[in-house]
């Protein structure tokens, strides 16, 4: 037999074919290490053993629930087929000295040459009352001699239909069997050595066949180091050479004649193009950024600030000055509808300046694109807007100092990676930009560091004075008459109205969107899509002269485009849409946000989705409609109503979805983790990755056992997602 390596696709293992290989792909399973990597996500603890007798105890048993029993008995009724009728189910009795019930077995006819009268054997199953008698259906049962102690703790695994965590478990024993020793530990000996932690093959081996509860604890505590380490460094290692130095541009001279008087003099020009002041939380951030632009140390700077809180103007005014001083400056939005508002923004500030923006975007025609091209070239374009198709090859620029991506989390690392225009120069030094990412997700200090590696954070807390407080309500009937009184309300008075949808039409959904709670929900009838809403509000009598369009991912871009131009110049009144407008739409005429089937939306979605309003100084409504009365529903909504503070609401969304779920890691980029979890292991995060780094940087042998170590692990367990996300 051909040897199996961990790299091996998972049909080279015995029992696993094409049928099997399409639903592990389901799983994102296609390696054999990513099945050695699939561990359980929870356990079935079968070893505590009890009596028959202890169903009787009162409290024990409830109708709802029944009563879950592990014990060892004796066969004490023949189990004998019904010949007259094989349908029949098969039934017997078990005694375990405390007291009898009676098991019966649908579809198992084959049990009944397996067991016979007076076996010894155990029973794992829910005992419920049926016909005034104690029984369990379809228990699991197995003679008592065949019965390892060890088995008794189940791996559950997430399922995928047609397999089962049998058939994970048999073909994770085998991969082990082939492979198990090629797992290679990231861990350095120092932290393994007092944690008293064993081989990676053994950790997997304890996590997958348990022999207790707590054996299964300290496997996933181990493995969770693994994992942390391995993405923490490994996303540096894999984005950056390790240890080369890193040089940009100095964009600000830092000395006394730094600016000189006549690009004061378009300074100030261009800051009473504003039309406002900046808030002190702006003003600070922007201070931030000038200083990193002084430095020849490229800026690696994350700001932080909730929708609607300014960040697009510290970002505008960082890439003028950088124009100012001769340099370029990129701009990289998510959307195309985004990178066209933000080129008006940043083309009201550069006014009368002698200077002009650029946009690029994917449906810019080819000649105008080689005219852009060729002005970038040139050092003419000194302020560059537009979406990853600034990213493609064909682009030379003359003189880059500074990057900036808007809601850096839609770019993949992949992507991100590019943005950072990396170039090796001869001395061996890398030449760099300065890099600043903005992002209205507020992300806790320790996993930004897992995600970005090492950044400065300036966070803007404050709203821009002026702006009015937003007043969310819950209604709780898609039918209520305050939907459509509040729209023409509204509407009469000559103000804009967003609807948002959770999908598109009746069988699809927004590709991409991961901010659905329950997954995907094309083809649940209960959720208003998209186009029936369109129909709906049509059809409202009091509402037909107000004209109303649809807004969804997949349109064309340039449908896209109109649409939304259309909407901010106040043609359309009523945008009907799915999470698109999430990112960044800025019409501050459109005062009312209506969020049908609210349940299915994460917090932080709802929140990046209300800061669509409340932008200009009218009073703004947010209705969340929803028919779910489901606890947790109904307590996300209340939170809603309530607080309107993004961070508060990002920790309630952890607290809510609760720590196996932290909301968003498919936002930020980073791959899903099977044994670590990004909120409560974050301590092991900083200190592991901090600890791996000392050692790498201190080298030696130990520093080199990891270094290979991480690269042929991270090759495994990440590589392959890297250019997925
Ligand atoms: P963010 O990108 O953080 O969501 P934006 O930069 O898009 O927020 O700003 C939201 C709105 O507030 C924009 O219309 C912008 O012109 C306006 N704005 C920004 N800063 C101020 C300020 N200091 N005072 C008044 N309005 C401001
Ligand atoms: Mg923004």
């Amino acid at each position: 037999m051909a040897t199996i390596h961990l790299s091996n696709p998972v049909t080279d293992l015995y029992g696993i074919g094409p049928a099997a290989e399409e639903k592990l792909a389901k799983l994102d399973i296609y390696t054999v290490y990513d099945l050695i990597a699939f561990i359980p996500w929870r356990y079935d603890d079968w070893s505590q053993l009890g009596t028959i007798s202890s169903i009787d105890i009162p409290g024990s048993y409830n109708d709802n629930q029944g009563y879950d029993l592990s014990f060892r008995g004796t066969i004490s009724t023949n189990p004998t087929v019904n010949i007259t009728s094989r349908k029949k189910p098969l039934s017997f009795f078990v005694n375990d000295g405390t007291g009898r019930i009676k098991l019966t077995f649908f579809n198992s006819q084959y049990l009944a040459g397996k067991f016979s009268l007076g076996d010894e054997c155990f029973v794992h199953g829910n005992a419920t009352l049926f016909n005034g008698q104690m029984q369990m259906v379809n228990p699991y049962i197995e003679k008592a001699e065949k019965i390892e102690d060890n088995a008794l703790v189940r791996p559950v695994y997430h399922l995928t239909a047609g397999i089962t965590s049998n058939n994970i478990s048999k073909w994770v024993r085998t991969a082990m069997k082939l492979c198990g020793d090629e797992l290679l530990s990231v861990i350095p000996k120092s932290i393994a050595e007092e944690k008293g932690f064993v081989s990676p093959g053994r950790a997997y081996e304890m996590a997958h066949f348990p022999a207790t509860l707590e054996e299964a604890r300290k496997a996933r505590e181990q493995l969770a180091y693994e994992e942390l380490i391995l993405l923490g460094i490994g996303m540096k290692l894999y984005s950056s050479g390790h240890g080369v130095k890193e040089v940009a541009e100095q964009v600000i001279p830092s000395g006394p004649d730094g600016i000189g008087r006549e690009q004061a003099a378009r300074w100030n020009l261009i800051k009473g193009n504003l039309g406002f002041t900046l808030t002190s939380d702006q003003t600070a951030a922007f201070r931030d950024v000038q200083t990193d632009l002084m430095s020849t140390v490229p800026m690696n700077r994350l700001i932080q600030g909730d929708v609607g809180s300014g960040k697009t103007m510290v970002a505008a005014l960082s890439m003028v000055i950088t124009a100012l001083m001769g340099k370029q400056a990129v701009l990289l939005a998510p959307t195309s509808v985004l990178a066209s508002q933000h080129y008006k923004t940043i083309s009201r500030l550069m006014q009368n300046s002698g200077m002009e923006p650029v946009l690029l975007l994917g449906k810019t025609k080819p000649s105008e694109k080689a005219e852009i091209n060729e002005k970038i070239a040139s050092g003419s374009a000194r302020v560059i807007i537009g979406t990853h198709a600034l990213l493609t090859d064909d682009i030379r620029f003359k003189d880059l100092a500074l990057v900036i991506a808007d809601e850096q989390h839609r770019f993949g690392v992949k992507q991100r990676e590019k943005l950072l225009f990396k170039d090796t120069v001869n001395d061996g030094t890398v030449k760099s930009v300065h890099n600043l990412i903005m992002t209205a997700t507020p992300i806790p200090r320790t996993l930004a560091m897992v995600i970005y590696g090492d950044m400065a954070t300036s966070v803007i807390r404050q709203k821009p004075a002026g702006r009015q407080e937003i007043t969310t309500w819950f209604v709780n009937s898609k039918k209520s008459k305050a939907i459509e009184e509040m729209m023409s309300v509204k509407l009469a008075a000559g103000e804009q109205i967003y609807i948002v949808c959770a999908k598109i039409d009746k069988d699809e959904t927004e590709a991409g969107s991961d901010n659905l709670i329950g997954g995907p929900v094309g083809g649940d009838e209960s959720v208003t899509s998209v186009f029936e809403m369109k129909k709906m509000v049509d059809s409202m009598s009091d509402l037909s002269q107000y004209s109303s369009a649809v807004l969804y991912g997949s349109m064309k871009e340039k449908e896209k485009l109109e649409t939304m131009e259309r909407f901010i110049a106040g043609d359309i009144k009523i945008l009907i849409s799915t999470t698109v407008i999430e990112v960044g739409v800025d019409n501050p005429n459109a005062n009312v946000m209506i969020i049908m089937d609210a349940d299915r939306f994460g917090l932080s979605t709802l929140h990046q989705l209300r800061g669509r309003i409340g932008r200009g100084d009218k009073k703004s409504f947010c209705l969340l409609v929803s028919e779910s009365r489901s606890e947790l529903a109904l307590q996300r909504m209340k939170m809603m109503c309530e607080s309107s503070d993004g961070f508060e609401l990002a920790e309630k969304d952890l607290e809510l979805r609760g720590p196996g779920d932290f909301y968003g890691t498919r936002q930020h980029g980073i791959p899903t983790l099977r044994a670590a979890n990004l909120y409560t292991d974050m301590k092991i995060a900083s200190e592991a990755t901090e600890a791996v780094n000392r050692i790498i940087e201190e080298g030696g042998e130990e520093a080199e056992r990891l270094n290979d170590a991480i690269k042929k692990m991270f090759e495994l367990r990440f590589a392959r997602k890297m250019e997925q996300i």
